[in-house]
């Protein structure tokens, strides 16, 4: 199996990034990452001051999926996250949504033991590995690693975990499949501007869908598709997403257009992902045990 090294990173996705490798449709491989400080902050004396979003978020990668064409899907089902031992987490005065409570930059290291985040010694925490960073490369400009889009990016949204596929959007050539920023343990809003950081092994399988049309990015478990959409603030990206989610469910099942307006209301469940980058994120979350009659398809 090929293993990425996490010394191949790009701060943003770019159509004019280099393929650090080549993957076959189909193929098992695995990426090694650093956490979203670069590895840069070992002790807690080292301080995260930047608000410079252009320099967090490595993402190992990107990698060419050999066939991958402008118009395909590419389908990344999450095989397994191994995290390092040590995490960290950060607090910066004015960051975040809660960065006015902050009274001064402080960083904390998180030992990991036996499965569980150490906060202190009375809270420890069980492991829910997850990836804040995967996308491919847009087609025009770069997009930098903090920013979430129709590519992927900085989505940081906790059910892109082990178990669970992600389609993307292939918008060049291979398509240039990067991600990183791990987080051992995440809740929804990721109000204090991080998770648990960590470096880590993410294990994927990477496969393509031939001409099909995505604008965002859905998340698929065995119980839900997700409909993830990112925006400048949260009413936007609200909107974007029950637009997204509207189109994805008219496309597959024969019902009129305010029948799934009605049906939006009673199977789907509306969920915030992130509220603390460039871009704000949330989810609509799709169940499938109602629709089995249909056997929804990507
Ligand atoms: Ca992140």
């Amino acid at each position: 199996m090929k293993i990425i090294s996490k010394d191949q990173f790009v701060y943003a996705m770019s159509k004019d990034s280099p393929a650090v490798e080549h993957v076959a449709d189909g193929e098992v491989f695995a990426f090694d990452t650093m956490d979203a400080f670069s590895n840069q902050i070992v002790s807690e004396t080292d301080f995260f001051e930047s608000a410079d979003w252009s320099t967090v978020n490595p993402a190992t990668g990107p990698v060419f999926v050999d066939g991958a064409k402008p118009g395909d899907v590419l389908v990344v089902e999450i095989l397994d996250i191994d995290v390092g031992n040590t995490g960290v987490m950060v607090a910066v005065p004015n960051m975040g949504a809660m960065g006015h409570l902050v009274d001064r930059s402080e960083s904390k290291i998180i030992y990991i033991k036996n499965g569980f985040a150490l906060f202190n010694e009375n809270i420890a925490l069980p492991l829910d590995p997850m990836i804040g960073v995967i996308g491919v490369a847009p087609s025009g400009e770069p997009v930098p690693n903090g920013t979430p889009d129709c590519h992927g990016g900085n989505m940081d949204t906790k059910v892109i975990r082990k178990g669970n596929r992600i389609y993307l959007p292939v918008n060049v050539d291979g398509g240039l499949l990067a991600l990183g920023d791990l987080h051992a343990v995440m809740t929804d809003g990721e109000v204090g501007i991080c998770g648990v950081e960590v470096g880590g092994r993410v294990t994927v399988r990477v496969s393509t869908i031939k001409n099909r049309k995505l604008e965002t990015p859905i998340v698929e478990s065995k119980d839900h598709w997700y409909v993830i959409g990112s925006d400048i603030d949260l009413d936007s990206a609200v909107k974007f997403t029950l637009d997204q989610t509207h189109l994805f469910l008219s496309a597959r099942l024969p019902l009129s257009t305010n029948e799934i307006c009605m049906l939006m209301s009673l199977i789907c469940d509306l969920q915030i992902s992130q509220i603390v980058d460039p871009k704000i994120t949330c989810r609509m979350a799709i169940q499938k045990t109602p629709l089995a009659k249909y056997s929804l398809s990507f």
